[in-house]
């Protein structure tokens, strides 16, 4: 079998295009633009191309982008001050503040320094809490994008067995609750995990958010299984030239293409999704904050 591709970026176009005409919606019906704050800390190549990307896209939908950079050498004081003025702005609905911070600064005391209405990345542990009660709340972007995904691909997921490899906060655990939301049997499995393989091979929906490159074999995949892989890492590629790279997930995806139903390509699968899920998320937020109903997107 080779397992058809899940194409994360047509997928991640067609909802912005959904997000723009939500923008648009609010714009003509209310008068509100919504507005997504961007706060970097540092020179961090990877960020400054994610924090580039989301400002072109947030513009592109119809919303204001606003980006507030720091010398790694800024405050925890400081970046707590800047918190602050952004969760009482009112042109501001969404704040972000993009990891990893310095070691200087207490991650975790800046990330619950946000408004939760404002939290569009849904890491603030008031929305953490809503998720996993089922609550209304914003939700972490990459696991809003590896539902949409397994949901396109899939279906109704009611029953499906969901093995999650990875634990952490910003994936695992809140992917967990939305496969759990979805009616799905959820396993999460991590680097204590006995048998890892033999679990594996029972997902009919297996997601690798591990940050381990081509950890999970072709045969730890089920037969007829969907692989939603979130794993980026860049190993050397010296085909490709001396000291050149390339970026590889967490599932041996040649082999596993060979089993499974569906796979989502790194890059280009669960990826591409991520940005956009934020934009919907800021969408969410300006409606939640005002009272109104969200677009259903
Ligand atoms: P973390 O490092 O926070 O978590 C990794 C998880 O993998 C941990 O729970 C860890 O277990 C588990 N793990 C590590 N080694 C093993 C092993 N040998 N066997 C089983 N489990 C193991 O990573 P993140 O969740 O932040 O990210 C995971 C991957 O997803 C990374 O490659 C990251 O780059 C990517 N990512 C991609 C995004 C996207 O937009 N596409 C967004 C966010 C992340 P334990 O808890 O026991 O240590």
């Amino acid at each position: 079998m080779t397992a058809s591709l899940i194409d994360g970026r047509a997928r991640a176009e067609r909802l912005r295009g959904e997000v723009a005409a939500a923008v648009a919606k609010l714009t003509a019906e209310h008068n509100i633009i919504p507005g997504l704050a961007v706060v970097l800390v540092g020179e961090d190549p990877a960020s400054q191309v994610y924090v580039r990307n989301k400002g072109v896209q947030t513009v592109e939908a119809g919303m204001h982008s606003y980006e507030h950079k720091y010398d790694t050498s800024v405050s925890e004081a400081e970046l707590l001050a800047q918190v602050d003025r952004l969760n009482g702005d009112d042109a501001v609905d969404g704040i972000l503040v993009q990891l990893p911070l310095p070691d200087h600064i207490d991650t975790n005391k800046v990330l619950t320094a946000i408004d939760p209405d404002k939290d569009v990345d849904g890491f603030h542990v008031v929305n953490a809490g809503r998720l996993a009660t089922g609550q209304d709340c914003l939700v972490p972007c990459t696991p809003f994008g590896c539902v949409v995904l397994a949901k396109d691909t899939l279906g109704d997921l009611t029953g499906a067995h969901a093995v999650i490899v990875g634990r952490s906060n910003i994936v695992g655990k809140p992917l967990a609750q939305l496969l759990l939301q979805q009616n799905c049997t959820v396993t999460i499995a991590h680097s204590r995990t006995r048998d890892l393989a033999e679990l594996c091979r029972t997902a009919d929906i297996l997601v690798a958010a591990v940050g381990r490159p081509q950890m999970v074999k072709g045969d730890w995949v089920k037969p007829g299984a969907c692989v939603i892989d979130v794993g980026v890492n860049r190993i050397p590629a010296p085909e490709r030239g001396e000291g050149k790279t390339r970026l590889v997930g967490d599932v041996d995806f040649e082999a596993a293409k060979e089993v499974a139903s569906a796979i989502t390509p790194v890059p280009g699968g669960v990826g591409p999704m991520t940005i956009a899920c934020l934009l919907r998320n800021t969408v969410q937020a300006a409606c939640l904050r005002r009272g109104l109903t969200p677009p259903q997107i």
